[in-house]
């Protein structure tokens, strides 16, 4: 049930917001598979040990929906590959599915849920909506996903990128929420969406997207665009939440992830949970697949997170939103 509404001010802005609902660091237990996990010392190294099947947390998302806290990411893994990952991932766990048109693996994606015996709403699947197809493409691009998933109305739908030099994600925006109403998508929301064009499709519709999935680790932390989330009740999600790999040679990582018995993937991975943020890491190799779902079992200490929140130098892994067209 959701929440009662609310109103926010941020800024000059005024948004509605549901009470009790807003995602931001709302990460709950799971109380649809299994038990609740017990947050514990990660004691066993690299994907050793591990009861990691069918266990994982969700975040309440502004619309009342849930979502898995960590997800799995498909970017740059092809049709072929992409097939056997996600049922690897699904089979250890993982209850969230990233994929986008441009990753042209969304078929594969939809095979492999389908193959894996899950009842289609136990599994959270993700697509994204290209640069190409904002404003009067926005729908039949939604539905060529959709088709290519072949899972029925995808969990949440994203605006890929804003691509501010077409000036076209307002329409979009309201097209995705057109979506959303028709009961086509279940949530709706954006991606790389700088805090400019978030206030923006906000004020002009008066919702806001359920998500900003955005480039995050902890060579670029984010402060001040989280703080935004916060206020509105946008779920952070951190795509690259690994850096691509940059911050797994980080020695200050490589000291906590020791004094733990645990691999820096997992500590880097639980700290973005710790600050409430939503992971979507990715990996074919089945024991990083096994071992970066495992990090919901890890607990870090205040220090750990302080010696953590130094390492930021807002490097980004990936393109800056305001050149991406
Ligand atoms: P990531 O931070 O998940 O890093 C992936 C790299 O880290 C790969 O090279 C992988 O082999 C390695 N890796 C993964 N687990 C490891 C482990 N335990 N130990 C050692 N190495 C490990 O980067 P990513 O793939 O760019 O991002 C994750 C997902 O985010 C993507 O798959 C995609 O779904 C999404 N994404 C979204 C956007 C966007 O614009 N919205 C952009 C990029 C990625």
């Amino acid at each position: 049930m959701l929440g009662a509404e609310r109103v926010a001010h941020v800024g000059a802005l005024v948004v509605r917001v549901r009470d009790g609902e807003g995602g931001h660091g709302d990460i709950l237990p799971d109380a649809t598979w299994g038990v609740p996990h017990r947050r514990r010392r990660c004691h066993a190294g690299r994907g050793g040990g591990w009861q990691s099947g069918g266990m994982t947390t969700r975040m309440t998302l502004a619309d009342g929906m849930r979502m898995p806290a960590v997800g799995f990411g498909v970017y740059k893994v092809s049709d072929e590959a992409a097939e056997p990952a996600v049922a690897q991932a699904l089979a250890e766990g993982y209850r969230l599915v990233d994929t986008a048109t441009l990753y042209g693996n969304e078929a594969a994606v939809g095979r492999a849920v389908r193959a894996s015996g899950l009842d289609r709403d136990e599994v959270f699947v993700t697509t994204k909506l290209w640069n190409d197809a904002h404003g009067d493409r926005a729908e039949e691009a939604f539905q060529a996903s959709v088709d290519r998933l072949g899972l029925g109305a995808p969990d949440l739908y994203l605006i890929h990128w804003p691509a501010p030099a077409r000036d076209l994600y307002v329409p979009t925006w309201r097209t995705l929420l057109r979506l959303r109403d028709a009961g086509r998508v279940r949530s709706v929301g954006v991606s790389n969406f700088q805090p400019a064009h978030l206030e923006r499709i906000v004020r002009d519709s008066g919702e806001v997207p359920v998500v900003n999935q955005v480039e995050l680790h902890p060579y670029l932390q984010h402060a001040e665009l989280r703080a935004l989330h916060a206020e509105l009740g946008v779920v952070t999600q951190a795509w690259s939440p690994l850096g691509r790999g940059a911050v797994l040679q980080d020695p200050v990582l490589a000291e906590i992830a020791r004094e733990h018995g645990a691999t820096v993937a997992q500590v880097v991975l639980r700290w973005h949970l710790d600050l409430g943020v939503a992971v979507i890491p990715k990996s074919v190799t089945p024991a990083r697949i096994r071992e970066n779902l495992a990090a919901v079992h890890l607990e870090l200490t205040e220090d750990d997170h302080e010696r953590i929140a130094a390492l930021d130098r807002g490097e980004r892994s990936g393109s800056h939103p305001d050149v991406v067209s």
